[in-house]
């Protein structure tokens, strides 16, 4: 087949499955098989047997639910390239509003080299998004799972970024007691609620449930890590915080709770509130 006619036979494909967005994910996968980035440029090109195959069992993956993401083992953040697979949460577009956040506060306080902690790290898109847009931060990332930890491993070697990796559980607090003077606590952990997860597109399916699930009403992670780590921040410094839409109040009741002020939120892309920073005073 040639690439227009196979082209438009996978889209078909995926939507007689039902799969949103066919025409991006099949020129995604022509992107990553063909090792073309523009490739429908040339839309009478004979697609060789092998080739063909390879996209054809990438369709078929599609089809049976498998996250793109996970399909092409390779995703993008802040314009960086990450490995990515079953066992990692995907890094999504709404995450780069915590890059965009720490970013600002860097400049507003006038940090030359930051300490930094990324919480829950996973792929390690964001401590690996801070060091390459702060080459003097001292940037580490904490994460539990071994699988997750792979990724992130994997990543920090791809992107050449020199990050401290430290394989632990951010909600002991004999390990945030190891830590101290921080300027940035940033972390993006799993706070889906239980409804949430009884409800999860199937592609969401395949994502890691302790990357997702934050209990029942998901705020479990933000309870236990905003008193514990508030002690490895410096004064003044800033803890920064991702969560889901609608979890904005009961965030602010939590950062007040331990002291935290001058609390401010972030909309992602979407509008959707999407992040909060908050400053630690002395108490
Ligand atoms: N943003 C993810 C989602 O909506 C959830 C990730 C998380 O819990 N931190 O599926």
């Amino acid at each position: 087949m040639v690439r227009q006619e196979l082209y438009r036979y996978c889209a078909e494909l995926m939507d007689s499955a039902d799969i949103p967005d066919s025409e991006f994910d099949t020129l995604c996968i022509f992107q990553d098989i063909l090792g073309d980035k523009m490739p429908m440029i040339q839309p009478n090109l004979e697609v060789p047997a092998d080739k063909e195959s390879a996209i054809l069992d990438m369709v078929n993956k599609r089809i049976s639910g498998m996250p793109l993401q996970y399909i092409l083992g390779e995703w993008e953040f802040w314009g960086l390239p990450l490995k990515v697979g079953e066992g990692v949460l995907i890094p999504r577009p709404d995450t780069e509003t915590l890059i965009e956040d720490i970013l600002h506060i860097v400049r507003e306080k006038g940090y030359k080299s930051p300490k930094i902690v990324d919480l829950c790290s996973g792929s390690g898109c964001i401590a690996i998004a801070l060091k390459k847009e702060i080459p003097s931060a001292d940037v580490y990332a904490v994460e539990l799972s071994e699988k997750a930890l792979e990724y992130l491993r994997h990543n920090v070697k791809l992107n050449s970024a020199d990050i401290n990796i430290i394989h632990g559980d951010v909600l002991s607090p004999d390990l945030a007691a190891e830590f101290k003077g921080f300027h940035i606590i940033v972390s993006n952990p799993p706070y889906l609620t239980a409804q949430d997860m009884a409800e999860l597109q199937t592609e969401v399916q395949k994502e890691p449930e302790a990357a997702l699930f934050g209990g029942d009403d998901g705020l479990d992670f933000y309870r236990a890590m905003t008193p514990i780590w508030r002690n490895s921040l410096e004064n003044g410094g800033c803890l920064c915080y991702e969560f889901g839409m609608g979890q904005e109040k009961d965030i602010k009741l939590i950062l007040e709770e331990n002291n935290f002020v001058n609390i401010k939120f972030s909309r992602d892309g979407g509008g959707i509130i999407r992040t909060v920073t908050a400053e630690k005073t002395e108490v």
